[in-house]
């Protein structure tokens, strides 16, 4: 397959942005390839710069629930671009989303928007910090919260609670206020509370880690840390901008019916334009400023045109009764494809799939957490990956991301992507030694 436009682009792009990507995993490192340069979408599939066509498994990384250029959604961008892109005043378009987004998540009572996810969990933790009166948070090995300062940390070694800096320029300083614990583990959790009382602000986790590939919380482990944090006076942050309108209308914490103090939302919540958020109860949205005091704010926090597009999404959302069950159905129906496919062909793997979300990891697992999921055999997903977009299949390039359905995809989609796999496993088994 010639991807040669592509190719010649992100030369191009190289010699003005770094890297030659805006976000690093686009770059295709992880898979070993040059990134393929996308020119359209519609519905379930994907056009790139050398005409090839893909059934997208990615939808921009989580937001497009509704597939490429949902008509809705196209006619309410272009309605309020219209009307103006930006007023820096508040107006009701933004009312309207909170309102939907309040009515579908029980435990937001407030909220406010912002402009990513990144912003949505940096913003929650200074809010929990400022609330609580504490400077130090958990957060689990694998899961990703965007990349502000505090999140960038890694485990620290052997004895040390705290964690250390993954990333030059992230201080020491602030990787001692993060305490890094692998996910699935409510006595590591106890344990750091037990080690650092009265300092602990928060904990901040992914219900379902979909940043490490798909990982599943094991029976009874969000209850767990539901306790565990109020026992100890933490704020309990559920970080859903991957799951939030994704796993169900009120996300993770409806599906498991537990309540965080605080959430994070992203993704479909901005229907394909840049919009995050954060809420909760009301007691702790209130210490914002103005009303509170813990300041955050934004020029193009609730900017119209995203605001049109996200009260688009999610009012299909809302009103599409079988909408969850439906994604769910397809989903499974491919992951279990796949699993009869790759067992056929004698590959050892490791399955997770929850609503419209799914992992192939290879590895014969299980994977309950970010130690377990670097046992994946990343250079038999490369070689898979490539096969796989050789024949019009665009997975996440990248063994620790989780892929996406939408309600644009068909069974006919996964028939196509089920028979791709056997025909990318028998090429990659034939040119094994
Ligand atoms: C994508 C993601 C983020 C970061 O959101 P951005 O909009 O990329 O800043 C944070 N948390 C989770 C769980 C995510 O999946």
């Amino acid at each position: 397959m010639s991807l040669e436009r592509s190719i010649a682009a992100f030369a191009r792009a190289k010699r003005v942005i770094a890297g030659g990507v805006n976000s690093p995993v686009r770059a295709f490192k992880a898979v070993g390839l040059s990134p393929v340069f996308m020119k359209s979408g519609a519905g379930a599939t994907l056009h790139d710069l050398d005409d090839h066509e893909y059934i997208d498994y990615v939808l921009s990384w989580g937001p497009l629930i509704l597939g490429h250029a949902h008509p809705a959604v196209v006619k309410a961008i272009a309605a309020a671009a219209a009307r103006g892109t930006s007023f820096g005043t508040p107006t009701e378009a933004e009312t309207e989303l909170a309102e939907l987004v309040v009515s579908m998540v029980p435990t937001i009572e407030r909220l406010r928007f912002v402009s990513s996810g990144t912003e949505a969990t940096m913003s929650a933790i200074r809010l929990a910090r400022g609330f609580t009166r504490r400077a130090k948070i958990i957060k689990f090995a694998g899961c990703y919260h965007g990349h502000a300062d505090a999140f960038l940390i890694a485990a620290g070694s052997g004895a040390l609670t705290n964690g250390v800096p993954n990333s030059p320029g992230v201080t020491d300083a602030t990787a001692l206020d993060t305490i890094v614990l692998p996910f699935n583990d409510a006595a590591a959790v106890a344990h750091a509370f037990e080690t650092n009382p009265e300092t602990i602000a928060a904990v901040i986790v992914e219900p379902y880690p979909g940043n490490m590939g798909l990982v599943l919380p094991l029976p009874g482990y969000l209850q767990q840390l539901r306790e565990l944090t109020t026992k100890n006076g933490a704020l309990l942050i559920f970080d859903e901008v991957m799951t939030g309108f994704r796993v169900e209308r009120g996300g993770a914490a409806e599906r498991e019916g537990v309540a965080p103090d605080l959430t994070t939302l992203g993704k479909v919540i901005g229907g394909g334009l840049p919009v995050g958020a954060f809420g909760g109860r009301a007691a702790v949205m209130a210490y914002l400023s103005p009303e509170g005091p813990v300041y955050q704010a934004g020029t193009l926090s609730g900017n119209p045109v995203a605001m049109a597009a996200g009260i688009a999404t999610l009012r299909i959302v809302r009103d599409d009764a079988t909408l969850f069950d439906r994604l769910e159905v397809l989903t499974r129906l491919l992951v279990d494809g796949l699993h009869e496919v790759l067992s056929k062909h004698g590959i050892a793997h490791y399955s997770t799939n929850l609503g419209s979300m799914f992992s192939t990891f290879f590895t014969p697992g299980p994977v309950t957490d970010l130690e377990s999921a670097l046992k994946s055999d990343t250079g038999l997903f490369a070689n898979y990956y490539g096969a796989m977009l050789d024949r019009g299949i665009y997975l996440a390039p990248s063994q620790f991301e989780a892929s996406f359905v939408s309600t644009a995809h068909t069974t006919r989609n996964v028939e196509q992507t089920l028979a791709a796999a056997d025909a990318a496993l028998a090429h990659l088994l034939a040119r094994a030694p």
